[in-house]
């Protein structure tokens, strides 16, 4: 297989890619961008400066905190607090301001600038826009291994399908990547293979459930020990770190 160098993400990903090769890419470029941020983006003035705009959602916060960089943590929380001191110092005054124009400014609520400037900042995340930009980035790798590399075509056949988010992502690039024929082939291949997968997590998690009766509880696990993590993987993207 003729590699080049950005396709080495995702063709090893789906190499080992268990229940959603773009859930684990998901997961190690998370890991990545996290540990930059909290790490060597600080001297960088340009990503400072989008990282300190937009802040950062609660899951991200979530994960940077359970890491245990509390330095890293508190030297971008300043620096984000820095820049939203200055536009709260302009907001809030143009918020008194209004109310002094018009008598009754609550009755029907008007645009409030701190409302707009607040609602953009909950919407925004550094992580996840620099993730997202990557992913896609991703998904259009995939569509060209996919269209010009059978052996990764019959790597991705041979797996075990998506989780339901990311087969919506890759049936929504897919759209746009490959012409009506190709795209038709692809859900052919695909669409069976992830019943059938979601279909065989079913069972485990049913086999998984079984066998806290007593009659089963000397039966062996077969492959369900992990079923809940899988289930919550195929479900919801999210790759847990296994247990035991
Ligand atoms: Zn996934
Ligand atoms: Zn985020």
């Amino acid at each position: 297989m003729k590699e080049k160098l950005y396709t080495i993400p995702v063709n090893e990903a789906f190499d080992n890619a268990g229940e959603c090769g773009f859930c684990a890419l998901h997961k190690k470029l998370e890991r990545e961008i996290l540990d930059y941020v909290m790490g060597p983006s600080y001297m960088e003035e340009d990503i400072r400066e989008d990282m300190d705009r937009m802040g950062f959602c609660q899951d991200h916060y979530r994960q940077m905190f359970a890491a245990g960089n509390r330095l890293g943590v508190a030297l971008m929380l300043k620096s984000h607090m820095n820049h939203t001191l200055k536009e709260t110092e302009r907001l809030f005054q143009k918020e008194i301001a209004l109310t002094e124009q018009k008598k009754k400014p609550f009755a029907k609520a008007p645009d409030s600038p701190f409302g707009a400037f607040e609602k953009g900042r909950e919407e925004s995340c550094y992580a996840c826009f620099r993730m997202q930009r990557r992913m896609d980035s991703y998904f259009s790798t995939f569509f060209h291994l996919w269209k010009t590399e059978p052996e990764f075509r019959d790597k991705v056949l041979g797996g075990k399908g998506f989780c339901l988010s990311h087969l919506k992502e890759a049936m929504d690039e897919g759209k746009k990547r490959l012409n009506y024929k190709d795209y038709q082939a692809f859900l052919a291949a695909i669409l069976p293979l992830q019943q059938e997968n979601l279909k065989r997590v079913e069972s485990d998690l049913d086999w998984f459930i079984q066998k806290f009766d007593y009659r089963f509880k000397e039966e062996p696990w077969k492959d369900s020990k992990d079923a809940v993590e899988r289930g919550i993987q195929k479900m919801a993207s999210l790759l847990l770190d296994k247990k035991d």
